[in-house]
């Protein structure tokens, strides 16, 4: 059958269903509650958590349409795969007892691998991901996630995050790609087409999730659920393309934004997520909402006067799901407000049907039980592999004096800093738990940075430090032992947290932790900064002092590994800063600043910039050139560079490619990321990389807020290297 074919099938089925369902029955559909509303009391170890009666009423009798999250909630916990299979299995069996036989789709936050399926493959965190500028491990990651998601009986990932991190402060920056468009958008539509192919009904295939739409990530006071004030310029320059990309790359669901732009609760944003998701980009898949974020367009937002206001307001916006989550509510009050014409039929019927097409685009129809077997799906030594390669390339080498690494593997090491022997602080929020710190629900056979240096060194290595951020490190006893050793590894950052919960003040580093490195520098032995956690905080005196730094970020859970690897160079670094590491808390200028922004005495002047990162060997491109200087308006153009590994060790490079229009009747970025690949060299390989620039990369947001080129002088810039070409008038 041609996908033509498949998709007029499936607008049969959709429209023939619709056409027997009761009006509660599409209400349901459009109605998602948490696992704790079908589930015993303290169902959180139970061997079978659910309450058949729940789950009974839940869907026989409110006919809900899908299901999120683990049991319990707010303690989410990771659960053993058969368990889950048996979980899902029982709601699939359930729903196939309904009148329709409609199935529920099943939503998990698998964010870097089966987050709540025990033992999972858990990747690095996005920020890190972006880190490798790979997008073909992205691609894989999200088809192992697929895999391990659909063998563990679970349905649909609230995956990937599409908002783009340009508020360093924001605690949720490191499940961005960045502070790039460019980046965020390639390395996010590889990881939904390695998720869903070409076809996710397949059986290792599973639909995604773009995320938050739109504007979430950038909170003017860098607090989760903060409103943000973007204008409509920004929005379709930053924000918006990534998403566009998301919906290009076939992402079918699309959750909204549970904070505000420009005073417009996301829930309540017709703009937004009618006019623009639909009616520009053409979006046909359905929108959830964020966690109770209907009600809360009365309850927080004061936008609505009771809840039934704020039903109406949000399902009439283009909300089609709600996660409600913990009760019936929406379905009631969305039944009272049809019943009594304040919400047309031709609303729901949309909605219903933008759903009923995601389940059958997902061939839940047809799977009445777990169709994906456990075994060659799940934890393969292939992904594994993959994971620890995404680890590998994901740490950022920034400092590197004197070449004090790699390390001697007989060297004497102290290692301390209350990140060197945790896997939490590798790992980030949505890791076994919401806030991924219960260090002990961790696997046992992974490896902290501690470990995996251990293995690697026949040298002495001496371990002072707490086992987690509440126990104070004896910095005396550091400094003493630091004195018996050839170097320190000191590995300081942030401990685990997302949403709300990682809310802080300043991008300060701990005191406790600057007072253990000045300590350390005292005494003068050679030290290398390591550094964890999902925000850049501040380490600009210590990283100054450090005779080398290595940013580890959160690169998942073969990240010890990886690092160590690294440290003792069994790897040659390749990651490369997917966002601009400040210099102080309030240094926000990002690379893709205005003019303005470096102008007088402004400038861009961060610890490190967008796209710093060394390696062992070394890289020099030249021979930037392209094959027009001159082309017409719409026409694109090619640029050709020259990589060559002038160093004496095999390694991988990433070139970047920058764009910038001269003048232009809006003000431009002084540089813009519009391509980049990365290749591996020997010592003394040459490579020439060839890259497309299309209308698309010269264009920007015009003065009537249309996406525009205007002919005149660009440069693109590789390197040191930039050459010019003008787009001519028509
Ligand atoms: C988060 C979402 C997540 C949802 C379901 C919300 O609080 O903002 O990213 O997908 O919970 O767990």
């Amino acid at each position: 059958m041609s996908a033509l074919e498949a998709n007029q099938t499936i607008e049969n089925q959709v429209q023939s269903l619709l056409a027997q369902m009761t009006l509660e029955e599409k209400i349901g559909q459009m109605t998602q509650i948490d696992f704790s509303v079908i589930s015993v009391e303290n169902g959180q170890d139970a061997e079978n958590p659910i309450d058949s009666a729940k789950l009974d009423d839940a869907i026989l009798n409110h006919h809900v349409g899908s299901i999120l999250n683990t049991p319990t909630t707010p303690n989410n916990k990771a659960q053993p795969i058969e368990k889950w299979r048996r979980m899902t299995q029982a709601v699939r069996e359930t729903a196939a007892k309904s009148r329709l036989k409609i199935p529920v789709i099943y939503g998990i936050d698998a964010i870097h691998g089966a987050t709540y399926t025990q033992n999972s493959v858990l990747f690095p965190q996005a920020i890190s991901m972006a880190a490798t500028f790979n997008t073909e491990l992205s691609f894989k990651e999200g088809e192992i996630t697929a895999r391990e998601v659909k063998a563990s009986g679970l349905d649909w990932n609230f995956s990937p995050v599409m908002d783009i991190g340009r508020q360093p402060l924001w605690p949720r920056l490191w499940e961005t790609y960045g502070e790039d468009v460019h980046l965020a958008s390639a390395m996010g539509s590889a990881y939904i087409q390695g998720h869903q192919g070409g076809d996710f009904s397949a059986a290792d295939k599973a639909p995604t999730c773009l995320k938050h739409y739109v504007g979430y990530s950038y909170p003017l006071n860098g607090k989760d659920r903060t409103p943000a004030w973007i204008g409509e310029r920004a929005l379709r320059e930053y924000f918006l393309p990534s998403f566009e990309a998301g919906v290009m790359a076939g992402a079918p669901t699309v959750m909204i934004n549970s904070a505000e732009v420009d005073g417009i609760p996301g829930h309540a944003n017709y703009h937004y997520l009618t006019e623009i998701l639909r009616g520009e980009m053409g979006f046909r898949g359905f929108t959830v909402s964020d966690w109770e974020d209907i009600i809360r367009l009365y309850s927080r937002d004061k936008l609505a006067a009771s809840p039934r206001e704020a039903v109406k307001i949000a399902v009439m916006a283009g909300v089609d799901m709600s996660m409600v989550p913990f009760n019936f509510s929406f379905y009631d009050l969305l039944l009272d407000l049809v019943k009594s014409g304040e919400v047309p039929m031709t609303r729901i019927d949309e909605a219903v049907a933008r759903i009923l097409r995601v389940k059958y685009q997902s061939g839940l129809f047809e799977r009445r039980e777990p169709d994906l077997p456990v075994a060659g799906n799940f934890v393969t030594e292939a992904a594994v592999e993959v994971n620890k390669q995404a680890a590998r390339e994901a740490i950022v080498l920034a400092k590197n004096d004197n070449r004090i690494l790699p390390l001697s593997k007989k060297a004497s090491i102290l290692v301390t800093g209350p990140v060197a022997n945790t896997l939490n602080v590798m790992n980030g929020g949505w890791t076994i738990t919401w806030q991924g710190d219960s260090e002990q629900l961790y696997p046992k056979d992974k490896l902290t940075l501690l470990d995996a240096i251990r293995q690697k060194t026949s040298g002495k290595v001496t371990y002072v430090g707490g086992k987690s951020f509440n126990e104070e490190i004896n910095i005396e006893q550091a400094v003493t032992e630091a004195r018996n050793h050839d170097l320190v590894v000191l590995a300081l950052g942030e401990k685990p947290y997302t949403e709300t919960m990682g809310n802080i003040e300043s991008l300060n580093l701990d005191p406790v932790q600057l007072q253990l490195a000045r300590a350390l520098f005292e005494i003068g032995k050679p030290v290398v900064l390591v550094t964890f956690g999902g925000r850049p905080r501040i380490i600009t005196e210590i990283a100054d002092k450090a005779n080398a730094v290595v940013l580890g970020f959160l690169p998942g859970m073969e990240g010890g590994l990886a690092m160590a690897d690294i440290l003792f160079g069994d790897v040659n670094p390749s990651g490369k800063l997917p966002i601009s590491y400040p210099r102080n808390s309030n240094d926000v200028t990002l690379y893709d600043h205005k003019p303005i922004e470096a102008f007088e005495s402004n400038q861009y002047r961060p610890l490190y910039t967008f796209g710093h990162g060394l390696s062992y060997t070394s890289f020099e491109t030249s021979g930037l050139r392209l094959n027009k200087d001159k082309i017409a308006l719409g026409e694109s153009v090619e640029v050709s560079v020259n990589l060559k590994n002038s160093g004496t060790l095999t390694g991988k490079e990433a070139v970047l490619v920058y764009l910038n229009d001269v003048a232009a009747s809006v003000t431009r970025p002084v540089k813009q990321l519009k391509a980049f690949k990365k290749v591996e060299l020997k010592p003394g390989q040459q490579e020439t990389l060839h890259f497309t620039l299309t209308a698309q990369d010269m264009s920007f947001i015009g003065l009537d807020m249309k996406r525009i080129v205007e002919p005149g002088e660009f440069k693109v810039m590789v390197g040191n290297e930039s050459v010019p070409f003008n787009v001519m008038p028509n």
